[in-house]
């Protein structure tokens, strides 16, 4: 039961915090989490309970909640310079050395980077890039932007438009010109009798129909996460970026890689795109980028969009775009000391190593006769829950199972996330192995408890 008493943390937080992305009649019943402090991959609440987060926040936290290596970064950049901007040519030299950096440890031989606040501006940026390209290179009309359902690219008009979830309805988003084509979600969107293989194909054969009905030269791009991560922890079917690749290259259609999740070792490797073997014309960063340590996204564009985009601005003398904390040496001291943290510092060697552990304990809990599948790469993954195995058969809606799944983690000191039918896992990468063991006994009993509540 909630605290209720009128000076509660509880209280305070529903009184005067309008909330998002938070179903509204579980705090009701539940009250919300307040948290004070974290300890490696665990937080504490204003009660004193400990939760091991196997969410990393929000997927970003990935070096723990009380790193010091990126305190002390913040820190010293704090009594350095604690704040300036990028605009009028100027900005701080840890701006330029992150974009050295990021540049350096991308897949692209050369290019540039621009700085946001978040994954969204990140995705709206490139978007504004794409569409001041298109007027620059005379061909205003190349303006649609190809998506896929079930893809989440952040919720700022423009980024919400790209997101295919339906709940955007109720800000009658997307905008016009904002397409999502179909899931490549095999297990789920795979037709009886269907091989993957031939799913894959059917994929690239919708591309080549949308590209062909709407004209190559109306597109301005095609965004993909390598791996879904809010729709649901979704890999792409196999083979599927092989397929699409050549088809956007062949219709000169810049390929995306919204690598807010993957980036930074998630995968497994450093970027999404190198997991799936595809290259793309540009990066969306953020979340892993500053560990969660600050707020910051990057468009990182690959030789040929850095190019065409520089001439581009050179033409009209300036790129009219820009936010007051781009590139803010706080945050970019942060991000060059979170990326040799990742990479230097064991944290992608240790996704690595725990990898084959977390694939074992989710095939694990698959085996469960209300698991439909799980699924995932490196460090992320989901376990669908069904009603029939066998027909996939999901439970009714209004039963809510994630939801009951994640609340029952919840009361036992265990954080994950419920979404859609599936509850997702993305530990932190400084996780141990007694903490995964500990995540997946968690998750194991609930699923347990739930599923017996359920047949009864
Ligand atoms: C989280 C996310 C975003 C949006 O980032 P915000 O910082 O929340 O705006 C965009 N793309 C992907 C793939 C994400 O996971």
């Amino acid at each position: 039961m909630p605290d209720t008493a009128l000076n509660s943390w509880e209280s305070r937080a529903e009184a005067h915090t309008f909330y998002g992305f938070t179903d509204l009649p579980t705090i009701h019943d539940r009250g919300t989490v307040v948290l004070t402090h974290g300890e490696g991959p665990y937080v504490v609440d204003t009660h004193g309970r400990r939760y091991l987060d196997a969410n990393s926040g929000l997927w970003n936290m990935v070096a723990g909640f009380d790193h010091p290596g990126l305190a002390e970064a913040a820190k010293a950049q704090y009594d350095r310079f604690p704040g300036y901007h990028a605009f009028f040519g100027r900005m701080s030299d840890q701006t330029v050395m992150l974009s050295e950096r990021l540049v350096e440890v991308s897949p692209f031989t050369d290019g540039r980077v621009f700085y946001t606040n978040s994954g969204s501006e990140a995705n709206d940026t490139l978007v504004k890039m794409l569409w001041f390209l298109a007027r620059a290179e005379g061909k205003p009309e190349r303006c649609k932007i190809l998506t896929r359902k079930n893809a989440y690219h952040g919720v700022t008009a423009v980024s919400a438009s790209m997101t295919g979830k339906p709940y955007n309805e109720v800000f009658g988003l997307p905008l016009p010109g904002f397409l999502h084509l179909s899931c490549p979600h095999y297990w789920r969107e795979g037709r009886p009798g269907e091989s993957e293989a031939e799913f894959t194909a059917r994929m690239a054969s919708e591309l080549e129909e949308v590209i062909a009905r709407e004209g190559a030269d109306t597109i301005a791009a095609f965004f993909a996460e390598p791996i879904m991560g809010a729709g649901g922890v979704i890999p792409p079917s196999a083979g599927y970026f092989q397929a699409i690749a050549p088809i956007l290259k062949r219709h000169g259609i810049p390929l995306i890689s919204d690598e807010v999740i993957c980036g930074f070792g998630r995968t497994g490797q450093v970027w999404g795109c190198e997991t799936y073997d595809f290259m793309p014309d540009a990066i969306i960063s953020s979340k892993a980028l500053t560990a969660g340590y600050f707020p910051m996204g990057a468009v990182i564009l690959g030789p040929d969009l850095s190019d065409r985009l520089h001439a581009a601005a050179e033409a009209v003398e300036e790129f009219p775009h820009g936010f007051t904390a781009s590139g803010h040496p706080v945050g970019c001291a942060i991000a060059l000391k979170a990326i040799d943290v990742i990479l230097n510092e064991g944290l992608l060697e240790n996704v690595r190593a725990l990898t084959p552990r977390f694939e074992a304990g989710m095939a694990r809990l698959a085996e469960h006769p209300n698991i439909g599948e799980w699924r995932g790469k490196g460090l992320m993954g989901a376990l669908e829950a069904v009603a029939d195995k066998d027909t996939k058969t999901p439970f009714a809606s209004d039963l809510s199972v994630s939801e009951r799944i994640a609340n029952t983690c919840t009361d036992h000191g265990l954080i994950c996330r419920p979404l859609g039918q599936s509850i997702v896992l993305c530990p932190p990468f400084i996780m141990t192995q007694a903490q995964m063991d500990e995540m997946f006994d968690k998750l194991g009993a609930a699923l347990n408890a739930v599923f017996k509540g359920l047949a009864a």
